[in-house]
């Protein structure tokens, strides 16, 4: 164990250091100087090489759910290397290849957290970006800067298998695809519709084909109908063609949803067999459905939330186990505000990733 006390590291601990946030919903995101905590003992500070960027980013920076606390550090696909660990950390050394995902702390002390769901502490989570620390109230900011420092149970490793510029997505968009997959047991003959085709989408892909399903991509782009077969899907659906969405009525057990917009949710409801489950993991506006979409044929309406920690690290050994990465575009940190607008026009290949050297 390499333990180093708050007490010992003059010189190592900066407070302050350098990171990207909004300030409001209007101010773009641009340079700022945030201060991490002291080392508490069960803490790891993590100086952070990679951070991928998600919607919920650019959800949060602009305030699209009208819950942001400026100003804000984005961030939640976090990879890095330890630095230093607080005096009661025994499993992480100076070092280790880390990374940390949307949660930084829960209860750990509900049901839901005795059953490694932390994502649903009955308590509340605590968010990695836009939250507040459980213990002294200060704001939780994100992976867009030099350093993290985060309770050791909420940090993961990553395998040596995974190459590090590449494994930040899977900390959000990874996680967040695999734990429907699991939960719903897609597998080998399960046939899967993914909709869209974004961070998210692509992941929800690669995975559900890497469990053995048969995996149909259900996208509103015709021109990433040939990226989508590449991923490892086997079929593309485009969703705008109405001739094609009749022709693959009651044809999918399961689909995975990941439109980051208000949408229309019965030609996707009608695409499921008898039995079949349609999974929000899109976080979009109160939606209009009509229960007979899910009466005729006892069809199910889910939606689900990233994953648990043990579940993450479950998800990023079988990613190094079947040679699973996301398909990144790394961008310096300069560029964000021009990857959100990229991202808003759903031309991404396909997750940003940031490549913390730049910042
Ligand atoms: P993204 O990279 O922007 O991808 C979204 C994709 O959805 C787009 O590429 C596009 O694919 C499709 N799309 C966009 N507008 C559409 C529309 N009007 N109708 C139909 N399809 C449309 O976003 P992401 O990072 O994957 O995130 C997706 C959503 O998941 C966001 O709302 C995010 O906040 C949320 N999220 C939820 C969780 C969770 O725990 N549940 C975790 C992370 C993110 P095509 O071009 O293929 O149609
Ligand atoms: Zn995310």
């Amino acid at each position: 164990m390499v333990a180093v006390a708050t007490d010992d590291r003059e010189g190592i601990c900066m407070p302050d250091i350098a990171a990207y946030g909004a300030t409001a919903a209007d101010s773009g995101v641009g340079p700022m100087v945030i201060t991490r905590r002291e080392l508490r003992a069960n803490d790891v500070d993590i100086e952070i090489r990679y951070c991928g960027v998600c919607h919920s980013d650019l959800h949060t920076a602009r305030n699209d759910w009208g819950r942001t606390n400026y100003p804000v550090v984005p961030g939640h696909e976090i990879v890095g290397i330890v630095r230093a660990v607080g005096a009661d950390v025994t499993d992480f050394r100076v070092g280790d290849r880390v990374a940390v995902g949307c949660l930084v702390d829960s209860c750990l002390e509900c049901d839901q957290c005795h059953d490694h769901q932390e994502q649903y502490c009955r308590a509340g989570t605590t968010g990695t970006y836009s939250g507040y620390d459980r213990i002294d109230g200060s704001p939780t900011h994100g992976g867009y800067a030099q350093r993290i420092v985060v309770r050791a149970e909420f940090v993961l490793r990553v395998p040596e298998a995974l190459d590090l510029a590449q494994v930040a997505p899977l900390l959000c968009a990874g996680i967040t695809t695999y734990s429907p997959l699991k939960f719903w047991n897609v597998g080998p003959g399960t046939k899967v519709g993914v909709v869209g085709l974004g961070g998210l989408g692509h992941m929800g892909v690669k995975l559900a084909a890497g469990l053995g399903a048969e995996v149909t991509m259900i996208t509103t782009s015709p021109g990433k109908a040939a990226d989508a077969q590449a991923l490892g899907a086997q079929h593309v659906l485009i969703s705008t063609d109405k001739q094609a969405m009749r022709a693959a009525t009651g044809s999918f057990d399961f689909i995975l949803d990941t439109v980051p917009v208000k949408h229309d949710l019965h030609p996707y409801l009608r695409l499921l067999r008898p039995g079949g489950t349609h999974v929000l993991v899109g976080v979009i506006e109160p939606i209009e459905l009509h229960s007979g979409m899910l009466l005729g044929g006892r069809k199910q309406l889910a939606g689900s939330a990233i994953g648990g920690i043990r579940e993450t690290q479950e998800m990023l050994d079988f990613c190094a186990e079947r040679n699973i990465l996301p398909d990144c575009e790394i961008i310096a940190m300069a560029d964000i505000n021009q990857a959100y607008e990229r991202m808003e026009k759903s031309d991404v290949k396909y997750r940003f990733v940031i490549d913390m050297a730049t910042l």
